[in-house]
């Protein structure tokens, strides 16, 4: 524990002071019962009052260790100084002119942004959204558009949204789509590169995919091949070396627009500005969100000019898509992860987690792979001996983690993944305390 305070005036430590949840807390949990679809999941029940750096507060004051990051928003930290300015100047002079009727400069700003980060050197436009799922349904509208073709073809444990089509882009049934059909058509799904299960190197793994796309779809039918550079919520999952490449080789050979949803791995969360930096593959489309705005909803596609200026103008856009707040928060947001290079940051967090966890694998045969790049990290648990997936092993974990004051979050097609994505600004002290818990947690549920 530390005594260090947040810009926010937080104290960075982990401090419990009732049961996880407390009172205040299950009493706000029965009026949510009481009000709120029980469609929308609680992964914990615990109402918050603040955040800040590394820690959430709740309502019953305690502060626990944050290791979401609100699934991979709060990059920046949930209240960053810079955000918290942007937001309250931007609130104070105008909320929403809606950006087709009368535009303000706060929206350019962060399509100038987007042009300089991304990777690729050539021409660059963007369009703002609110959501992820919206910007990965307008990648997919601009790349049939641009394209003349329909076919859009995605990989096994992908996850792209919620909406109709980013459902039908999604690969897991439960919870996200099960009963919820019929889904978009044309849509393919080829198999991923899975070093843990498959052993393929990436080229081969490529070659695998290829020659699915090319035997069931056929080259000239497909608009799209779509991919996340490090699977999100399929389990953490990064390609082989080479598998990428490959895809970008077949993709220019072909006229493929290859569509990067960076969503979660981008804004420095792996390590570099974006997932697909590391192995210098530069997509024909980006589509980010989550870690860009500090917390706001906001989303973009970005990409080579002359497929963002081939659909009609009118063709694209939306009320809300980027509201001039949203777009103060995410110039704040990205003006932090300059200025505090947030993706050295994120390294730095990777190279003080791994060792940790590698060490863990080595007590807790449970532990069938570890893996992750900067400060996106996931352990796989198995049944020991064997590669078969133990989710209630993911989940009996995460729920002692969870008593014990540290958020975690599980993830993967089958549920046994344990996921570590905790704000760029978090103390290292505080990682290796929520490591300890880890561990413990680690040694209660498995009784070794
Ligand atoms: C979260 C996510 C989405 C969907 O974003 P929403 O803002 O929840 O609609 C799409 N793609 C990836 C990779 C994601 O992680």
């Amino acid at each position: 524990m530390t005594d260090v305070l947040d810009q926010t005036g937080l104290q960075q430590r982990r401090h419990l002071v009732t049961e996880i949840p407390g009172p205040r807390s299950v009493e706000l949990m029965a009026r949510r019962q009481a009000a709120v679809s029980a469609g929308v999941g609680t992964t914990l029940p615990v109402f918050v009052s603040r955040v800040g750096g590394g820690v959430i507060e709740d309502v019953d004051g305690n502060t626990l260790i944050d290791l979401g990051s609100g699934i991979a928003v709060t990059s920046v930290g949930a209240s960053a100084p810079r955000v918290v300015a942007a937001v309250q100047a931007q609130v104070a002079d105008f909320t929403h002119t809606c950006f087709m009727v009368t535009p303000y400069e706060g929206y350019v700003a962060v399509c100038e942004a987007l042009a300089e980060l991304t990777p690729g050197d050539h021409a660059k436009k963007s369009a703002l959204f609110n959501s992820g799922s919206e910007a990965v349904e307008n990648a997919v509208k601009i790349a049939r558009h641009a394209t003349g073709r329909q076919a859009v073809v995605v990989f096994d444990h992908a996850y792209h949204g919620r909406t109709n089509l980013t459902m039908a882009l999604t690969a897991k049934n439960m919870p996200y789509k099960h009963r919820f059909g019929p889904f978009a058509g044309e849509v393919y799904r080829v198999p991923m590169s899975y070093p843990y299960r498959d052993g393929l190197a990436g080229p081969d793994a490529a070659a695998r995919a290829i020659s699915q796309i090319e035997v069931q779809v056929g080259a000239s039918n497909t608009a799209a091949l779509l991919i996340e550079p490090v699977q999100g919520e399929g389990g953490f999952i990064e390609p082989a070396p080479g598998f990428l490449t490959a895809l970008r080789e077949w993709c220019t050979a072909h006229g493929v627009v290859l569509i990067a949803d960076e969503i979660q791995s981008g804004f420095c969360r792996t390590g570099d500005w974006f997932g697909v930096d590391a192995e210098g593959v530069v997509p024909d489309l980006v589509t980010t969100a989550k870690g860009m705005a500090g917390g706001m909803p906001l989303a973009a596609v970005t990409g080579r000019a002359e497929l963002m200026d081939a659909v009609h103008p009118g063709g694209l856009g939306g009320t809300y898509g980027g509201n001039p707040v949203a777009c103060a928060a995410a110039l704040g947001a990205i003006e932090t992860m300059r200025s505090e290079d947030l993706a050295g940051a994120a390294r730095a967090i990777g190279e003080r987690m791994l060792p940790r966890l590698r060490a863990l694998a080595e007590r807790f045969p449970a532990i069938g792979d570890v893996r992750g790049r900067g400060a996106m990290i996931a352990l796989e648990l198995v049944r020991p001996g064997s590669t078969e997936p133990d989710a209630a092993l993911a989940g009996a974990v995460a729920k002692a983690c969870h008593a014990q004051g540290v958020v975690v979050l599980t993830a993967g097609s089958y549920g046994n993944v344990l996921r570590f994505l905790p704000p760029l600004v978090i103390g290292h002290d505080l990682l290796d305390e929520a490591l300890d818990v880890v561990e413990a947690a680690f040694a209660e549920v498995t009784g070794s």
